[in-house]
């Protein structure tokens, strides 16, 4: 039985500065029509998913990969994951150093399947073993993100959480969910974390149930934000869990995000895809950079033109 494939991309939810509009929906479309098209070739939702992303960490306008945050010690340190919805198999690594494509690494954790989450040395290692070539951690890093450092190394009370408030020029966290035309629903995220985050912090995005999940029975559910605040009220699983009872996914989104301004005051985006292949998008900062294609024909980007 052949269903309508769905996919839904987003490149970060922030105050995306008005200069970097154009690159951001650029970024976001480019990820977006090479994931569909992997679908509509009969491809899996969890290679469309890892497609999109690895196309969104190569591009220096996002917090992924190439161009991503530097920590205190100016290194880049980056976490990615990915999960099927049919299986709930999971490749999560986090705090890595010295790969180009972390959401490679984590679908070869996926794929080797006796562990669900490699951190730090352990997933170098684990890199090496699996064919997946290292790169000197300079290449990573941007002319951009050696600024932001420099800057917060000057200010001296630089605080990670501030960057997400309204006003603040920083790129995003990159994720992908995703049905494919079986019927199945998978998940992707990659990020560098927050900017001038402590060396080896690690945020929502490669913690399953957090920065994203994927249940077939249920949906798939990709987020971007405040990290700690995120990780607290388990948000990617909450949103999934909202759609119980065939509920829509607008009104879940809604639902979820009730819980994260209640009890923690939460800024985030997220992307939510359905088992119908029915798909929502809903954040509470200034803008979110996304597009999606639903398997009800229903299609969106942002920003827009106009904002
Ligand atoms: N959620 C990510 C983190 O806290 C950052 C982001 O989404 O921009 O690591």
């Amino acid at each position: 039985m052949s269903v309508q494939p769905a996919l839904a991309v987003h490149g970060g939810a922030w105050d995306i500065p008005v200069d970097w509009l154009e690159a951001h929906r650029d970024g976001c479309r480019i990820a977006f029509e090479a994931g569909w098209k992997s679908l509509a070739d009969g491809g899996s939702a969890l290679d469309a998913c890892e497609e999109a992303v690895r196309i969104l960490e190569d591009d220096p306008t996002f917090d992924a990969g190439r161009g991503a945050f530097l920590n205190r010690e100016g290194d880049v340190e980056l976490d990615a994951a990915l999960m099927r919805g049919d299986t709930l198999d999971i490749g999560a690594v986090a705090a890595v150093r010295g790969i180009a494509n972390p959401i490679q690494l984590a679908r070869q954790v996926l794929e080797d399947g006796s562990h669900i989450f490699l951190v730090g040395s352990g997933a170098r290692l684990f890199a090496r073993e699996v064919g997946i070539a290292g790169c000197a951690p300079a290449e990573l890093v941007v002319p951009r993100e050696l600024d932001r450092w420099k800057q917060a190394v000057e200010a001296g009370n630089f605080r990670p959480d501030s960057a997400f408030g309204p006003s603040q020029k920083k790129g995003g966290t990159v994720g992908a969910v995703a049905r494919d035309q079986e019927g199945r629903l998978a998940v992707a995220i990659s990020t560098g974390g927050s900017p001038f985050k402590r060396v080896g912090r690690v945020g929502d995005s490669p913690l399953v149930g957090c920065g994203f999940y994927a249940d077939d029975e249920l949906g798939a559910a990709c987020c971007t934000g405040l990290g700690e605040a995120i990780a607290k009220v388990v948000l990617a699983r909450l949103s999934v869990e909202e759609l119980r009872g065939d509920q829509e996914p607008e009104a879940a989104l809604k639902r979820a995000f009730e819980v994260l301004e209640r009890r923690v005051k939460g800024l985030a985006g997220v992307i939510l895809v359905d088992r119908r292949g029915r798909i929502a998008v809903d954040f509470n900062t200034p803008h979110m950079a996304y597009t999606f294609r639903d398997a009800q024909g229903r299609s969106g980007s942002a920003p827009d033109q106009g904002e």
